[in-house]
């Protein structure tokens, strides 16, 4: 079995769905509420569960009915929380409003993630055992860091993705050996628009990069090989929340298990493509069965 480490956010998504979004000083009726359980680090952890990997959860729930609820999720999809505090104060959440054109507007307030600035004890024990460390920047980058930092003391391979896009201090990417972005945070990093210009660019301070290109696939690229693109099934998709995140974490798990980087690229898209054919982020990620009765 694969073991799986995650470091990052736990968030509680509010989401109101209205005809038209309320101005400054308006109020609006909505239609429709809905609280979704999200954060990137929880539903790559999700993802990585559902794919078959023991799977570990660092971060921090605030002492709130979300926090209980966010750690209830996690369980209930394998994920161990052990490493997964809960602090005074409350969760992380997302307040998201959802118009009848499909805009969105958010306000993310992280709660219990801005406590993630440092690995607690027993953290780095346990990153130690894992095949891989899954990190993203939605807790503070000191903690990023100090998790990178860590892996790369024992050898584990480190996946990041860069979302929020914010610039990244070398000394963080020196630690990464696979940097994930979707094709506007890559480009957001290098000031490259060409997806494959920009997968080059950043060999310049990682090893290897993917970058996901949505409908289109993905596209790999490492020091000394020629980029590789993978086509990503075609499919109706009615709802690409998490589909980033189902594709790192079953890719992360594809990687531990030994696989080549174009079966694991294959496989990843696969349980993407899945996940984007159903509504809601962590709910609809795809078990193992799923995919490999897809990809056969
Ligand atoms: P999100 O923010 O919606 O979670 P993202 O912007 O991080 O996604 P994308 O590049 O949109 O990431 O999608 C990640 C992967 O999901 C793609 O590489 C692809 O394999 C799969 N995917 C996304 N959209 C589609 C689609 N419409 N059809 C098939 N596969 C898709």
């Amino acid at each position: 079995m694969t073991h799986i480490a995650v470091l990052g956010s736990t968030n509680m998504d509010l989401v109101a769905y209205v005809a038209k979004a309320p101005q400054r000083g308006e109020t609006v009726t909505g239609r429709e509420f809905r609280t979704i359980p999200g954060g990137k680090g929880a539903n790559q952890a999700v993802a990585a569960a559902h794919a078959g990997s023991d799977v570990s959860m660092i971060g921090a729930v605030g002492a709130d009915a979300f926090g209980s609820q966010l750690r209830t999720t996690l369980e209930h999809s394998g994920v161990d929380t052990d490493h997964l505090r809960t602090t005074e104060g409350p969760s992380g959440t997302a307040h998201i409003v959802v118009d009848d054109e499909g805009g969105n507007a958010i306000v993310v307030v992280p709660g219990a993630n801005a406590t993630v600035d440092h690995l607690a004890p027993g953290d780095e024990v346990l990153i130690a055992g894992a095949d891989a460390l899954l990190l993203q920047l939605e807790i503070p980058l000191a903690a990023v860091l100090a998790g990178a930092e860590a892996a790369r003391r024992h050898s584990v391979r480190t996946i990041l993705t860069p979302s929020p896009v914010q610039s990244l201090p070398p000394e963080l990417l020196a630690s990464i050996d696979l940097l994930v972005p979707n094709e506007h945070e890559a480009a957001a990093l290098t000031g490259v628009t060409d997806p494959r210009e920009a997968a080059t660019a950043l060999l310049d301070q990682v090893p290897e990069v993917v970058v996901t290109l949505g409908a289109a696939g993905s596209l790999y690229a490492a020091r000394g090989a020629e980029p590789l693109t993978v086509p990503a099934p075609r499919v109706t998709a009615v709802d690409s929340t998490g589909a980033g995140d189902t594709f790192v974490g079953t890719l992360a798990v594809a990687l531990a298990e030994g696989r080549p980087m174009r079966a694991a690229l294959a496989w990843a898209s696969t349980a993407a493509s899945l996940s984007v054919q159903r509504v809601g982020a962590s709910s609809s990620m795809p078990y193992r069965s799923e995919i490999d009765a897809q990809a056969a």
